[in-house]
């Protein structure tokens, strides 16, 4: 295997598209050389050798020495300098740089081959010693806090010491031989603390700063970035040795940073900073002010022209806009650096709509260059980013899984109860659970956020909070709640009740105190994206929706129709008419509470007419596109209350004694409710419960058709298991609404389909078509079924799972991407095995992946009809929807880019991988190998 890749003089090994193994700094280097651009000459070690030094304990793969050896020989040659020479040295930059952009993360050395001898050369052949001695201490400091790890503050502190005994303000001020001073502390500070001399030898320098860069790859804030950006898969940084040139060289030099467009709004100018007679880190580190880049044309009119054409070209190039670094060495400019520009989410849709427009980049292009994160980013308010880093972490209470992104304010309560009194008296606050259950809706709709000490990505308090963008942190296990004492503590936090906190659901940090928030705009270009995402793609985009209000909102983010109405939460809350909650609430407690047949009924009877409100609500916000609705599916003994007190108020109310209350509740309770009755073991022990809501559903529907609105009702029975089973379900549905129907003389469409939650639905997918008229896989239950792991408590361990440093079993959260190997493959194998039984089954996902950008691509190669996800990730999925198609026909046609202005080219047919002939007729074609993670 090759290892290091040589570039300069015109000519470079790598290039552009070899960002996995030379990194984006690597290959931007290699294609800048290629397409004739001024850059300095060097060389790249590969991702590869670091993945190889990570794992085999720190050391290199033989080959390494003499291919750094060659490229070496290769540098001198083409600069005419030697590494370590004593009248003209040549130095080097050993720069990281990964596949990903990881900004400030990783490290970096200059002014590499620098010693006692090659320091008076460089002195002697630029004749400015100030500047040789400044770039010797630049390199000592470097090198002892990066390939050392000795403090940055000892060194800083040497250097104001002196300039405090020099009396000097500034960095300008210090005279060469106060350089020269420092650096002879500095070796002395290194030999104290090592108790070794300072390295003279280059080779020595170099081989261990190549070291220090792939140690970087694994330094705590480079794995803490990978973690909270998701960047997974990758093998390490690479290492770049180039050239040095000098910005600060006297005031024909200098150094900046541009892009090709505004980074904040996206708009085409030349944007930038140049610093005068100044290296990159004076840049970085803000110490003086720059100039901007209108100034440069006026002081330097023809280094600006190079720029300015190197600018066009390198976006013309990349079709994208660039983010450049550039030094000039003695009115010479060199480019260092270029990558894709990072820029905020309204420049993203700006860019890519308007590169669209100059015939730059075709749509489908523009459509893949957005990720979910710059969707997401539109929605939900963000911690202000003027409070420092370290103010946030004095403040940090305690960090959990970050369940629903953005932030929010809130003073903390600890019951739903609570939150709703508090909220009505105008109080903004968080709801701080240990975890939540459908008893808590009322309190987690009028809160800012939620906060649980249990629980992972598909625990209610994260479904429930997902469906209203409500920033939500669960599985917080150091947290302690203290309901009795209504306090919270954590890590020698005391938080109590009515204390302001503040969420960051991105990060899934909590702070004490109020922390500003931002508000997003929505950019116009958002809408041109998603209007194109919507021409591409194949399957439907539904939403997750349990009110009129959430099918209303999830209609004005695109939504196609419900994919998942869950009925559970109607019966706590009434969110049309709130005063009217508690009816609700005692009807359902009332139906658990019967002892006969007759009093269950008695008291369905009155939850009827709520659900039909609920229900017709729901079909006129949806008007015309179809709604599932999914049939009671907890278990009961969420629905009554577990305290003393609430058992007591319930009693009286009802007219019971509170031992009634409580031995019914102790009756219910089951070790291990997951697994217990529930979903439609419901309906099978009391048909009565489905008779109610499949009545209030189809007149609701027919209440909805007299007042002229489309209705497609799609009426779902939730973890089903077996044929016979599910032919007991869908039989009494047909009959109570065939029977609605025929007593109002109506004649409306409806289906009855199931979700597949259970492996054993899965495997006889064949049979239960045979009852079915649609499949909605509930993959929140059928990753905890086929994975054996429950995604109440999977929080507690896989942290650990997913953690680089640590067991690095999964890349992903099963719960939040669906694992494409195991629970993907029965997926694969149930829409196969359906189809066969029913070629025109209706197919889609409702658990939370169907809003998680990879997972729905997945779902689009299994061939589904439609994904259903929560309203404010429905533009996420409408646009990964349209991405899988792009992707498909580029990964079809084998070169990775669609064609502009040509159709996508439908997917030819391929069997699933070791599975049964797909049915002839199925619906669509476009089904691929089903393949692992
Ligand atoms: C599921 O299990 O994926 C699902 C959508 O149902 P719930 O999350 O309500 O169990
Ligand atoms: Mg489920």
């Amino acid at each position: 295997m090759k290892y290091v890749y040589s570039f300069g003089a015109g000519k470079a090994e790598g290039d552009g598209a070899m960002k996995d193994v030379l990194g984006g700094k690597g290959a931007g280097l290699a294609e800048m050389t290629r397409i004739g651009l001024p850059v300095p000459a060097g060389f790249t070690i590969s991702a590869q050798c670091c993945d190889y030094y990570l794992k085999h304990g720190r050391t290199y793969p033989k080959e390494l020495r003499g291919e750094v050896a060659a490229s070496l020989a290769r540098l001198e040659k083409i600069t005419g300098k030697k590494l370590g020479d004593s009248r003209d040295p040549l130095l080097v930059s050993v720069r990281s740089g990964s596949a990903r952009s990881m900004p400030g993360m990783m490290e970096t050395i200059l002014n590499l081959g620098l010693n006692d001898r090659s320091v008076e050369g460089l002195a002697e052949r630029t004749g400015n010693a100030r500047f040789a001695w400044d770039a010797y201490r630049r390199f000592v400091q470097m090198y002892s806090t990066v390939v050392i790890g000795l403090p940055k503050e000892d060194l800083e502190e040497k250097l104001g010491n002196l300039k405090k005994k020099a009396r000097i303000a500034d960095d300008t001020q210090v005279t060469a031989e106060h350089w020269q001073e420092l650096v002879a502390m500095y070796k002395s500070y290194f030999s104290e603390k090592t108790g070794r001399d300072f390295p003279a030898h280059p080779s020595e320098q170099l081989w261990d700063a190549i070291g220090a860069v792939f140690e970087s790859w694994m330094a705590e804030k480079a794995v803490t970035y990978r973690r909270v950006e998701n960047i997974t898969g990758l093998l390490g940084t690479a290492v770049n040795v180039v050239q040095m040139v000098f910005g600060n060289t006297g005031s024909d030099s200098g150094t900046g940073v541009c892009f090709t467009r505004d980074p904040s709004t996206g708009e085409k100018i030349f944007y930038g900073d140049f610093l005068l007679n100044a290296q990159g880190e004076d840049v970085v580190a803000g110490i003086r002010t720059p100039m901007h880049l209108g100034e440069l044309a006026r002081s330097m009119p023809k280094v600006y022209a190079q720029l300015e054409k190197a600018r066009q070209l390198l976006e013309s190039h990349y079709r994208d806009m660039q983010d450049m670094e550039f030094t000039v060495e003695e009115g010479k400019l060199y480019m260092l650096q270029t990558r894709a520009g990072k820029r905020t989410p309204a420049a993203t849709f700006r860019i890519a709509v308007d590169m669209v427009k100059e015939g730059l980049i075709s749509r489908e292009e523009a459509l893949g260059r957005i990720t979910p994160g710059d969707i997401q980013r539109l929605f939900y308010p963000v911690m202000a980013p003027k409070v420092s880093v370290e103010q946030l972490a004095q403040r940090k209470v305690c960090v959990g899984i970050n369940a629903v992104p953005g932030a929010a304010v809130g003073k903390v309560v600890f019951s739903a109860r609570d939150a709703e009194e508090w909220a009505k008296n105008g109080e903004k606050v968080i709801l701080v659970r240990r975890e939540t259950s459908p008893e808590d809706v009322g309190g987690m709709a009028v809160a800012q956020g939620v906060l649980t000490a249990t629980g992972g990505k598909t625990s209610h308090a994260a479904v429930v909070a997902r469906g209203w963008a409500k920033c939500c942190i669960v599985g917080c296990e150091t947290l302690n709640i203290d309901y009795a004492a209504k306090q919270m503590s954590s890590d020698g936090h005391v938080v109590h009740q009515g204390e302001w906190i503040t969420l960051d659901g991105t990060e899934g940090a909590v702070y004490e105190g109020q922390v500003p928030l931002v508000t997003p705009e929505m950019p116009e270009h958002y809408h041109t994206i998603l209007k194109w995402a919507d021409e591409v793609r194949r399957m439907d985009v539904r939403a997750n929706a349990d009110t009129a209000q959430d099918a209303r909102k999830a209609r004005t983010m695109g939504a196609q129709g419900i994919g998942l109405c869950r009925t559970e939460h109607m019966f706590f809350k009434d969110f049309e008419q709130p005063e009217r909650s508690s009816e609700r609430q005692l009807a359902i407690q009332e139906m658990i509470l019967a002892d006969s047949e007759n009093d269950r009924r008695r008291a369905l009877d009155k939850l009827r007419p709520f659900q039909r409100r609920d229900f017709a609500g729901i079909f006129h916000a949806m008007d015309g596109f179809p709604v599932t609705i999914r049939l009671l599916d907890p278990p009961l003994h969420e629905f009554v209350p577990h305290d003393l007190e609430n058992q007591r108020e319930l009693a009286r109310k009802i007219g019971v004694t509170p031992e009634v209350v409580a031995r019914r509740v102790e009756k219910l309770s089951e070790s291990n409710p997951m697994l217990g009755h529930r979903g439609c073991r419901l309906s099978i022990t009391y048909p009565e419960i489905l008779e109610m809501q499949v009545g209030a559903i189809i007149e609701a529907a027919i209440e909805c058709v007299k007042a002229g609105c489309k209705v497609i009702p799609e009426i779902m029975h939730p973890l089903t298991l077996d044929r016979k089973e599910l032919k007991i379900l869908v039989d009494a549905t047909h009959r109570v609404a065939d029977e609605i129907l025929r007593a109002a003389g109506m004649k409306i469409d409806y289906l009855v389909g199931t979700m597949i939650e259970l492996p054993r639905a899965a495997l006889l997918a064949d049979q239960l078509a045979e009852q079915a008229e649609f499949f909605s896989f509930g993959t929140n239950d059928l990753t905890q079924t086929v994975m054996g792991l429950s995604r109440d408590d999977a929080g507690r361990f896989l942290p650990e799972y997913l953690d680089e440093t640590k067991a690095a079993i999964f890349t992903t959260d099963p719960f939040q991407t669906l694992d494409r190997a195991g629970v993907g493959l029965l997926i694969g194998w149930a829409i196969t095995r359906g189809r066969a039984t029913r070629p025109n089954l209706k197919v889609g996902i409702c658990g939370e992946h169907g809003g998680d950008a990879e997972s729905v691509k997945f779902c689009h190669q299994l061939g589904m009809n439609y994904v259903s996800a929560s309203p404010y990730r429905v533009p996420i999925a409408r646009l990964a929807a349209a991405q899988a198609v792009i992707e498909q026909a580029a990964s079809q046609k084998g070169n990775g880019r669609v064609p502009k202005g040509k159709p996508i080219r439908k997917g030819a047919a391929k069997n699933l991988a070791d599975m049964p002939q797909r049915a002839k007729n199925a619906k669509k074609p476009e089904v691929i190998a089903v393949r692992g993670k």
